[in-house]
Parts: structure tokens; sequence; C-alpha cells
């Protein structure tokens, strides 16, 4: 036992205490968008009249949502809806509640979710959603009112046909139905269309719940083949919500070994493998996955600097930076969040060699399955599990071998081809439609 222990290059370390938050402090996020957008055209060239169009959302809404509080006083909520671009179809995003939403982050969220629906080649635009709130501070009453509100509040910009709302950070399937429900009595009929991420009984895809994680976990494997990594490969997770922790039931399932999962307030660490499905009811019984008995003691504040062979963000934004960038040793990052490696921080990876498979085409597999659902809405018709799975698995792999190839012809990095590649499928669709 003992014997093992000393080759695990954490050992011997002790107990985890320190937390060290999420990097939420105000980055220009727009400007990435922005510079991407200077890459794609300096590589694979862009018209001026394209790139202005992308530089900036079709539409914003912001609303201010008053909602009776249980002690009787009102709280007014910001929230917003950011309409990016719909030359290839609705508008698609999810909604988030958190307290660091922000208009600028939204509409970068909204620009992101257009290029990740055009990388994956699904027919639709991009949108995103958010309300500025703690969840965890609300009453179960108190969310479904704001929920509600919000539906509300957005009711005329959204649609099967023009703008399919989500979860995002925060969100989930009962927030879904009840915003469902509520523009449902607004348009009076039935449109479960309107929205995804439902619970299955009004309409919600088989799948749904853990496709984000899935679809990262085929590209993942797409890509750990190509640089000759095997099943039994370690892996780090940072972030244990929805898409971490299937993220880590799955990946155990086809052969990997979870040595590393942090979240906000702690990281279990065990280099013979975590006992992933002990971990999610450790996280259940205690909200986090700190003190985990089947863990390695450890002190430290996530998971960055272990040494596994591939690293999994999958908390919010900006979490990896040029302060913490150096320190990873992972050969393979994956980006199940949304944006969880800065410019700057890029740039170090990449240049340090590694292979960074990117956001929108990484995490793409939630809005992949997201759009299953829309068509079975409108079908009024409804896959299997397995069906829906071989869809998405086809889907992905696909997706991964064509920004490969593309990746391949520019001689660039997989984020910057995904770009191309997305930009090139925007662009055709809008002149295809006159805008340019
Ligand atoms: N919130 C998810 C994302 O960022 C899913 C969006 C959707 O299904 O529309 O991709």
């Amino acid at each position: 036992m003992i014997g093992w222990l000393r080759t695990c290059n954490y050992w011997p370390k002790c107990a985890t205490e320190k937390v060290k938050p999420l990097n939420t402090k105000h980055v220009d996020q727009f400007k990435r968008i922005i510079q991407r957008l200077e890459k794609v055209k300096e590589l694979a060239g862009l018209d001026d009249k394209a790139f202005a169009l992308l530089s900036e959302p079709q539409k914003v809404l912001e609303v201010n949502i008053p909602v009776k509080m249980d002690d009787g006083t009102m709280k007014i909520f910001k929230g917003y809806r950011a309409q990016f671009n719909d030359a290839r179809g609705p508008f698609k995003g999810g909604i988030r509640f958190h307290p660091a939403v922000t208009y600028d982050e939204v509409k970068t969220l909204s620009a992101w979710m257009t290029f990740k629906t055009a990388a994956v080649n699904l027919p639709l635009g991009g949108s995103k959603g958010g309300v500025v709130v703690d969840p965890k501070e609300l009453s179960d009453r108190e969310l479904e009112a704001l929920s509600r509100r919000y539906a509300q509040a957005i009711h005329k910009l959204i649609g099967p046909e023009v703008d399919v709302p989500a979860p995002d950070v925060a969100t989930d399937p009962r927030i879904m139905a009840w915003m469902m429900d509520e523009y449902e009595k607004i348009v009076g009929r039935h449109q479960p269309g309107v929205i995804t991420g439902k619970p299955l009984s009004i309409g919600g895809s088989a799948a749904r719940s853990y496709s984000t994680a899935q679809g990262g976990a085929f590209v993942l494997d797409e890509a750990a083949k190509k640089i000759g990594l095997h099943k039994g490969a370690t892996v780090a997770i940072e972030g244990f919500g929805n898409a971490g922790s299937h993220m880590a039931l799955i990946l155990q399932k086809m052969g990997y070994k979870i040595t590393a999962v942090s979240d906000s307030r702690g990281t279990a660490v065990n280099c013979m493998g975590l006992d992933v499905q002990g971990l999610i009811e450790h996280k259940e019984q205690t909200g986090s996955v700190r003190n985990y008995v089947g863990g390695e003691k450890f002190v430290g504040s996530h998971c960055f600097e272990q040494d596994t062979d591939i690293l999994i963000p999958a908390a919010l934004e900006n979490s990896i930076t040029q302060e913490n960038a150096e320190i990873i040793k992972a050969k393979l990052i994956v980006e199940l969040a949304n944006g969880p490696i800065t410019p700057e921080a890029d740039e170090i990876l990449l240049q340090k060699g590694k292979m960074i498979v990117p956001d929108i085409l990484a995490n793409a597999g939630g809005v992949m399955v997201s759009y299953f659902e829309q068509v079975q809405n409108a079908y009024g018709y409804y896959w299997t599990e397995h069906e829906v799975l071989a869809k998405l698995e086809g889907g992905m792999r696909k997706s991964f071998e064509e920004i490969w190839a593309v990746k391949e012809k520019y001689q660039t990095d997989l984020r910057t081809a995904a770009y191309i590649l997305a930009t090139e499928r925007i662009v055709q669709a809008m002149r295809d439609r006159g805008w340019i």
C-alpha cells in the first residue's frame, strides 16, 4: 500500500481546508470574440461586412424583475436575454442564475453559442440569458416566482421558431418546466419546443440531463487517440456540478482513471482512482468534495497542479489564467465549461504543447441534445435513450474530425480551427440570406 503511495507525486500532502474562489474578477469578455474573429480573418479570410455583423449581437433585452419575497418585501432582480445571430436558424442558448451575471457576460456567451451551434453544424443560431441572483439564497417559492417572472419578461422574444432557452449555470429541468408553463399560459397553447432541458414528463429528451458530459467524453476520446493516450489515462476535473460529476462517471465507465476532483470548496485526490459514485454521494451529503474519506490527504485549492494526463475544467469562465496556467501538467485539456481559459493562459498552454479541445466543441453535446429535443417536440414523437446517444455520438465524433481537418489544413490549434469552420458556416448563411 505504502509502496504505491510513495510513487504518487502528490504524496504526502495533508488535509484540505483552504478554499480559493473561482476567478470572477471582471475581464472584458467580449474582446475575446473580436480576437477570435481577427485570428480567423488572418488565417482564413473574413470580409469586413461579416466581421462587422459578427462583432455585435442582433438584440439584447435587459429586464428588471420584481419578486415578492417570503418575508413580505419586494426585491428587483436584473435579467438579460442576448440574441447574437440567427442566420443559421432560431436563436439557441441557456439561461444562467448567478450573482456574477453581467450584460457583457451574457452578450459574450450568446456569441459563443452562435459559434458553438455552427461548429457542430446544428441548424441554429446563438443566444444566452441570465439573471443576477444567487439561487441558493432563495426559497423554492421565491425561485419559482423569479423563474416565472423572467419567462414573462422575455416571452415576446422567445418561441420554438424564434429563440429557444435551456438550462445553464444553476438552472435545471424544474426551472425550465416553470418557464415553459408560464409561456404556455401566455400563448394559450402547448409549446414544448419553446425551451429545452425540460423534465421527461413534459417533453424533455432522454439523455439531455447528462448530454454535455457525454458529448465531452466522445470528443475527449477522439482527442486522446490523436495524442496516443490510452484508456487508463488519468483525469482531473475542476468543478463537480452537473457536467463535472456526469463526466467523471462516464469517463470512469469508459476506462479512464479519475484521480482528482475539485469544487469551489476543496479537492479530493486519489492516485489509484477515486470512487466517483462514493464522491457524488459525499457531495450530496456535505455540499462539497472536500474531506472525502476515499481520497488522500491533500493541501491545495484546486486540481490544476495535479499530475494527470487530462484536465477537464468544468466550472465557470476564467478559472485558468496566466497566474495558474504554468502549473498545469496535463497534456490534454477539455473545456467542459464555457470559456474556462483566458486568452493569455491559452497562449501559455499552447506554447507548452498542450492540446486544448475548445468549449465550443467540447461542451456542445448539451445543445446538440437540446436540438434533438426540439426535433422530438416538433414531431410529438420521442426517441429512446439509445437512439439519442447514437445520434449524439455520431454528431460529436464527426464534428471533432471536421474540426481536426481544418486544424491540419491551416496548421493551427483546435480552437482556431473550430472558429474558422463555424465562422465559414455562419458567413455562408448570412451571404445566402443576402445580409452581406
Ligand atoms: N447551456 C448550455 C450551453 O452553454 C446548453 C444550451 C442549450 O442547450 O441551448 O451550451
